[in-house]
Order: structure tokens, then C-alpha cells, then sequence
């Protein structure tokens, strides 16, 4: 029989899919709740850490708002709307050939294994508001 935390991983796992567009961590626990009423927050929270450390889930810093979780895993980058926060998936592979790890790795005299960009801008939504 599966362990409790093995259940809450899988539902929350799944549930930051069936969002699919970047939920913070308090979206993902109002989701989950509705299929385990009992889950806590902070496990919930954990849990998306765990699964980021794993490698099932990535992590969006997005300008000054909340984190978002994302069960993309593949390198793509983002764009934020600076009037509602909404963070979407910019298209694929178009930008990341001007990112040279090469570089960077000269410049701070790390060991470079991946970047985050996010873009920042004002979605077609609010644009039209
Ligand atoms: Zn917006
Ligand atoms: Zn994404």
C-alpha cells in the first residue's frame, strides 16, 4: 500500500499539472485540498520543494512576486505581467541560443548548469484594460 506521502506527492504532482500555467504554492494547496481536505499547507509547500529537488517540477522567480511552480522541466523561459502577475511560457528555443554559459562562467568563476529568463511586460489582457 502506498505510504500517505506518497499520495499527497502524486496528487500534488498532479494537480501542479492540471494547472499547467504556473500556480503559486497557495493555488496548489486550494487544488490539492479539494482532494485531501486534510493536507496542511506547509506540506503541500514541502512538497513542491521536493519535487523541484527532484527534478519533476521547476521553480519560477518571477520579478517581485510569489514563486511558481512549474511541472515543466525542459529549459524554456518565461514572461511576466507586471500589472497582474501572470507568468506564461514564452515560445521554446528562441532565445536560448543568446544565453552563452560559457561566459558566465568567466564572468563569476562559477560552474554554470542552467539560467532562468524571464521577461517582463504587460500581458494582452491588461494591455486591453
Ligand atoms: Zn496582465
Ligand atoms: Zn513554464
Amino acid at each position: 500500500m502506498a505510504s500517505r506521502n506518497t499520495v499527497q506527492q502524486r496528487v500534488i504532482a498532479q494537480q501542479l499539472m492540471e494547472l499547467g500555467n504556473h500556480p503559486t504554492a497557495d493555488e496548489v494547496y486550494r487544488a490539492v485540498r479539494r482532494q485531501l481536505p486534510s493536507v496542511s499547507k506547509a506540506t503541500v509547500y514541502r512538497t513542491l520543494n521536493k519535487l523541484v529537488h527532484l527534478g519533476e517540477a521547476t521553480c519560477v522567480i518571477a520579478g517581485l512576486g510569489a514563486e511558481r511552480f512549474d511541472h515543466r522541466t525542459d529549459e524554456h523561459c518565461h514572461v511576466v505581467c507586471m500589472k497582474c502577475g501572470t507568468v506564461q511560457d514564452v515560445s521554446e528555443g528562441v532565445f536560448n541560443d543568446g544565453v552563452d554559459h560559457a561566459d558566465a562562467a568567466a564572468a563569476c568563476g562559477y560552474e554554470i548548469v542552467g539560467h532562468d529568463l524571464v521577461f517582463e511586460g504587460i500581458c494582452p489582457a491588461c494591455q486591453r484594460a
